[in-house]
C-alpha cells in the first residue's frame, strides 16, 4: 500500500466503523467490556484472544488515536497516557532501573526538570543536565550506566535546538535510547524518529488539541518499546480516558493546519517586535538573527508559535505590559487557539534557582507569548498597548 500524506492520515488514519455506521469516531465511554463466554474471557486475559477487556488495558477510542498519532510521527506504535507528565514518567520508569544514568538537557519544561530532580532521583537513578545544543556535553556526559538522553527540541521558551540526527549516532554509538518531547511542534513540523530518535513523548494537552480543553500525552517508538510502556501503564493506571482520546483524536484532524497558522502568526509578532522600542531581545527561531536558526531551517518544516521577548525595565515593565493587554490570556498554558502571555521567571521557571534561571537565559524581562489563530493585527495592538 502507498503511504498516505499527512493531512489524509490526521484524517483517515485509526477510523474503524461500528455496526452503527457513524462517520465521527464513536466514544467508548465504558469501563470494562463483557464477553460472550466463559470461554472467551479465559481467552482473552490469556492473550490467546485478542480484544478489550478493561479500560485501564485497551479501548477503542484511544487506540484510534494512538493509530492515527503513531502514523503521523511515523512509528511503530504509540500509548496514550492521561497527560504530557504521565507519558515522561511512565517512559522511565520503564526503560530504567536503579543504577542507571539519565542524560538530560537543562532546557526542558519545568516539571519536567522537578520530576528528574524529585521523584525520579529517589530511585537510584542519576541524572546529569546538559546545554540542550552542545553535541560535545551529551558525549561527555556518557557513563557505562547511561541508559536515556531525554530532551526537548526546540526548548521553550527561548527556542534552542539540537541536530536530532548528530544526537542519535551518539546514543545508538552506545546503546543508549534517544527520547525527545516533540510537544511544542508536533509531527506536522517535526518528525524526531526520522531522525533517529527513538522515543516520542507527546503532551497532547497542548497543540494536539489545540483548543485548551484536556489534558491528554502519548509516547511513540518501536512496537517492543511500546509494548513495555503500555505494560506499565496498564500496570499503574495512567491510562487516557475515552472521553478525552476523542477530543485529541479530532484535533489531530485539523492539526498541520492550525500548525502553519500558527507559525504564520507568530513569524509576524517576532518581526514586528523586532521593529519596537523598549524591547532588548526577541527569540523566534524563525529569525534570522536567532543563533538556531539555520539548523531549524534543516530539521523542521516550520518555526511552531512560541515567540519570546525581552523587554526593556525587568519584571516591572514585563508585567506592566503583561497587565495592559486585553486579547492574550494570562495562563501559563500554550499550544491553544487563544493567545497566551507568561512571566517565565515568576512562573512557568518560577521553581528554577537564580543559577539555572540564569544559565537558562530565563531574565525578569523576558515574556513568552504563544500565539493562537486570532488575527494577528489585533494581537499587535494588543502588545503595543503596555510598550
Ligand atoms: C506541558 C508540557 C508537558 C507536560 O504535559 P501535561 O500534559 O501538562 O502533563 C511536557 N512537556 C512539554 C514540552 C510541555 O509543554
Amino acid at each position: 500500500m502507498t503511504t498516505l500524506n499527512f493531512n489524509t492520515q490526521a484524517i483517515r488514519e485509526g477510523y474503524r466503523m461500528t455496526t452503527e455506521q457513524e462517520h465521527s469516531e464513536a466514544i467508548f465511554m465504558t469501563s470494562s467490556f463483557v464477553f460472550e463466554s466463559a470461554e472467551q474471557a479465559a481467552n482473552r486475559f490469556s492473550k490467546e484472544e485478542p480484544g478489550n477487556i478493561y479500560a485501564r488495558f485497551t479501548n477503542p477510542t484511544v487506540e484510534a488515536f494512538e493509530k492515527k498519532l503513531a502514523a503521523l510521527e511515523g512509528a511503530q506504535d504509540c500509548v496514550a497516557t492521561s497527560s504530557g507528565m504521565a507519558a515522561i514518567f511512565a517512559t522511565i520508569m520503564t526503560l530504567l532501573k536503579s543504577g542507571d544514568h539519565i542524560v538530560a538537557s537543562r532546557s526542558m519544561f519545568g516539571t519536567t526538570i522537578v520530576l528528574l530532580n524529585d521523584i525520579i532521583s529517589r530511585f537510584n537513578i542519576d541524572i546529569s543536565f546538559v546545554d540542550l545544543s552542545d553535541l560535545q556535553a551529551w558525549q561527555n556526559a556518557i557513563t557505562q550506566d547511561t541508559k536515556l538522553f531525554l530532551l526537548e527540541t526546540p526548548s521553550n521558551p527561548l527556542g534552542h535546538v539540537v541536530d536530532i540526527e548528530a544526537l542519535s549516532k551518539i546514543s545508538k554509538n552506545h546503546g543508549i535510547l534517544l527520547a525527545v518531547d516533540n510537544c511544542l511542534l508536533t509531527p506536522a513540523l517535526q518528525n524526531p524518529i526520522a531522525l533517529g530518535a527513538d522515543i516520542v513523548i507527546h503532551s497532547a494537552t497542548k497543540y494536539i488539541d489545540g483548543q485548551g480543553r484536556c489534558l491528554a500525552g502519548a509516547v511513540l517508538g518501536t512496537t517492543d518499546i511500546i509494548e513495555q510502556v503500555h505494560g506499565f501503564v496498564r500496570t499503574t493506571g495512567p491510562s487516557l480516558s475515552a472521553f478525552n482520546a476523542w477530543i485529541v483524536l479530532k484535533g489531530l484532524d485539523t492539526l498541520s493546519l492550525r500548525m502553519e497558522a500558527h507559525s504564520k502568526n507568530a513569524m509576524k509578532m517576532a518581526l514586528w517586535l523586532e521593529q519596537q522600542n523598549n524591547i532588548e531581545k526577541v527569540y523566534y527561531l524563525g529569525l534570522e538573527s536567532h543563533p538556531h536558526h539555520q539548523l531549524a531551517k534543516i530539521q523542521q518544516s516550520g518555526f511552531g508559535g512560541i515567540v519570546s521577548f525581552e523587554v526593556k525595565g525587568g519584571l516591572k515593565s514585563a508585567f506592566k505590559l503583561i497587565n495592559a493587554t486585553e486579547i492574550f490570556s494570562i495562563t501559563a498554558n500554550l499550544g491553544d487557539t487563544k493567545s497566551t502571555i507568561t512571566h517565565p521567571a515568576s512562573t512557568t521557571h518560577g521553581r528554577l534557582t537564580d543559577d539555572e534561571k540564569s544559565y537558562a537565559n530565563i531574565s525578569e524581562g523576558l515574556i513568552r507569548l504563544s500565539i493562537g489563530l486570532e488575527n494577528i493585527d489585533d494581537l499587535m495592538a494588543d502588545i503595543s498597548k503596555g510598550l
